[in-house]
């Protein structure tokens, strides 16, 4: 059994329309399935608008899916009663990309992972909470005599770090991690990656990587999903997907990013993301693919298995 299960998973947002026009609403994520195993950090990468944000707080229950499960330790997420979800105690966090955001600017860093701590299981007395949080603080890098202080005492890297420590305080089994390093310094990004790469090591908690920058997210993936439009276009194992990229939006992708292609020359894409409102037709990548042909404008692609990984183009029919 996977430990988080999403099966068909669509989240649509209907949008105001006039008298007589049509129906709109934005596909933001359109059919996504994938399984996570304990300890296995996936990464999802795709441009701006994609779904990637969606499908993550979709995962964690902050994003109610139009349709499709979310299955946690094989139960459904948005079938559980309140009791039931109570019992998975935790099992599941959210890592934000402003860290300052997602801590009260009121709390102390104690109170804030006091919040957590006290739903936990155990029972903890109030010296034991404490002692708890500063061993928190020191396992994501932080002393243990700063529980007093108050967010804004910090940098923007040690508030991330407070927010991954908020997150294991509830000793979950997998952490979504959305854009967590895009909002820092680069010398403190790589810091926050090899952090959570240490906390996948000890204790096995398993992360939904989500980034736009494919060098982070092949540094700390096993395994990567390529989003565009809503939907997954190609996904493999890190170290395959960017050896051989087989979807020309992953090609593209990665051929900007030269400490990962450093052989070919880069792939420009015509145009913009098309607006999720009124995607194009067949293929979504349609318009802006080199090799498109005829057939792509009308029909979509399925994302066929091939293997160890799968991928939606014709290109490889
Ligand atoms: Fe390009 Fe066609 Fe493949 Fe889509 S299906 S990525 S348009 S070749």
């Amino acid at each position: 059994m996977s430990l988080l299960e999403l099966r068909d998973l669509k989240v649509h947002f209907p949008q105001p329309s006039s008298w007589f026009g049509p129906k709109r609403c934005v596909k933001a994520v359109d059919g996504v399935s994938l399984a996570m195993q304990p300890g296995e950090i996936i990464g999802l990468v795709g441009e701006s608008g994609c779904g990637k944000s969606t499908l993550g707080r979709a995962a964690v229950r902050l994003e109610v899916p139009t349709s499709g499960q979310v299955l946690i330790d094989g139960k459904d997420l948005y079938a559980l009663s309140a009791a039931e979800r109570r019992q998975l105690n935790g099992r599941y966090q959210m890592i934000f990309q402003d860290p300052y955001g997602s801590l009260n600017p009121r709390l102390t860093i104690f109170s804030a992972l006091d919040e957590v701590l006290s739903m936990r299981k155990e029972n903890f007395s109030a010296a034991e909470r404490r002692s708890e949080a500063g061993k928190l603080l020191e396992r994501v890098g932080l002393p243990a005599d700063v529980l007093g202080r108050f967010p804004h005492q910090f940098s923007g890297g040690q508030r991330q770090r407070i927010g991954i420590a908020r997150a294991l305080a509830a000793s979950p089994g997998f952490i979504v991690a959305d854009e967590p390093v895009s909002a820092l310094d680069v010398s403190v990004q790589a810091a926050i990656v090899n952090l959570l790469q240490d906390i996948r090591q000890q204790s096995g908690t398993a992360f939904l990587f989500i980034a736009h920058d494919l060098a982070v997210v092949e540094h700390i993936s096993d395994r990567i999903l390529v989003m565009y439009l809503g939907n997954v276009v190609e996904s493999a194992a890190a170290k395959e997907l960017v050896k051989t990229p087989l979807h020309p939006y992953t090609q593209a992708l990665l051929s900007a990013v030269p400490s990962l292609h450093k052989n070919n020359s880069r792939i420009i894409l015509k145009g913009d993301v098309p607006s999720p409102l009124d995607p194009p037709s067949g293929c979504p990548f349609h318009p802006r693919c080199p090799f498109a042909k005829e057939i792509c404008k009308h029909q979509k692609p399925p994302l066929k298995n091939m293997g160890s990984r799968a991928v939606a183009c014709f290109l490889q029919d």
